[in-house]
C-alpha cells in the first residue's frame, strides 16, 4: 500500500475515547522496546510519527494512527518490561483485555517481536491468548538487519517453534532500518482487513 496519509487520531486511556468510525483496525503488540514504534513509522514513512523509545511505566496508553482514511492501527502499550509495579502491570492487562475482547472492528493483531533472540514468556503468553481469543495474528519479526541473511532461516525457525505458530499465521521478517519485509507486511494486513 502506498502511505499519502497517516495521522494520530487520539492517545486514548480510557475506550470512551477509542475512534468510532469503525474503520478496520490492526492493532500491534509487542514487548518494551522491542521496535514497534519504529515499525510503524517505517511502514507509515515518516521519522518520528509514533515515538520511538518511550519510558516504560509511563502513563500507558493506546495510540491510533488512521491511514490513508481507510484504516487504523491501534498500537497498544509494550508488554513485559522488567521493572514496573504490580499495578502497572495490573492495568496494562485490564486495558488490553478490554480492547482485545470488545473492539468490534478489529482485524486482526501484528504482534512485534525480536528476530535476534527466541521469543520471551510475555512473547508466548501473548501469542497464546490471541490463539485464545481467536483473534487472528502477523507476526513481524524485527531487527533482521541486525543478523546475517544466512542465519535468517536458523532464526525464522526460532521465532516459529518458540511460539508454536500455526502454519496458517503469516511470519515475516522485517527491519526498520532497511525496510526491509514493507511491502509483504502492508500485503498480509491487506489481506487481514479484506476479510
Ligand atoms: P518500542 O519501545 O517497541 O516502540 O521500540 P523502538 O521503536 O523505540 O525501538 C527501540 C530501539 O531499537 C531504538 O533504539 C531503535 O532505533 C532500535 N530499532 C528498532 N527497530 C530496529 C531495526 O529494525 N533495526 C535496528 N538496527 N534497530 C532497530
Amino acid at each position: 500500500m502506498k502511505v499519502t496519509q497517516a495521522e494520530l487520531i487520539i492517545s486514548a486511556v480510557d475506550p470512551r475515547q477509542y475512534p468510532e468510525d469503525a474503520l478496520p483496525e490492526i492493532a500491534l503488540a509487542g514487548r518494551s522496546n522491542v521496535g514497534k514504534s519504529s515499525l510503524i513509522n517505517r511502514m507509515i514513512h515518516r521519522k518520528n510519527l509514533a515515538r520511538t523509545s518511550s519510558k516504560p511505566g509511563k502513563t500507558q496508553t493506546i495510540n491510533f494512527y488512521r491511514i490513508n482514511g481507510v484504516l487504523t492501527f491501534a498500537d497498544m502499550p509494550g508488554y513485559g518490561f522488567a521493572k514496573v509495579s504490580k499495578a502497572v502491570r495490573a492495568a496494562w492487562g485490564r486495558m488490553s483485555e478490554q480492547y482485545l475482547t470488545q473492539r468490534h472492528n478489529l482485524a486482526g493483531i501484528l504482534q512485534v517481536i525480536d528476530l535476534r533472540h527466541p521469543p520471551t514468556k510475555d512473547d508466548i503468553a501473548m501469542y497464546e491468548w490471541l490463539k485464545h481469543l481467536g483473534i487472528p495474528v502477523i507476526v513481524a519479526a524485527t531487527k533482521a538487519d541486525k543478523i546475517t541473511r544466512g542465519q535468517w532461516p536458523k532464526h525464522k525457525k526460532q521465532v516459529k517453534e518458540g511460539l508454536q505458530m500455526e502454519p496458517k499465521d503469516p511470519l515475516i521478517l522485517f527491519s526498520s532500518q532497511t525496510g526491509q519485509g514493507k511491502e509483504e507486511l502492508w500485503s498480509e494486513i491487506g489481506r487481514l482487513i479484506s476479510d
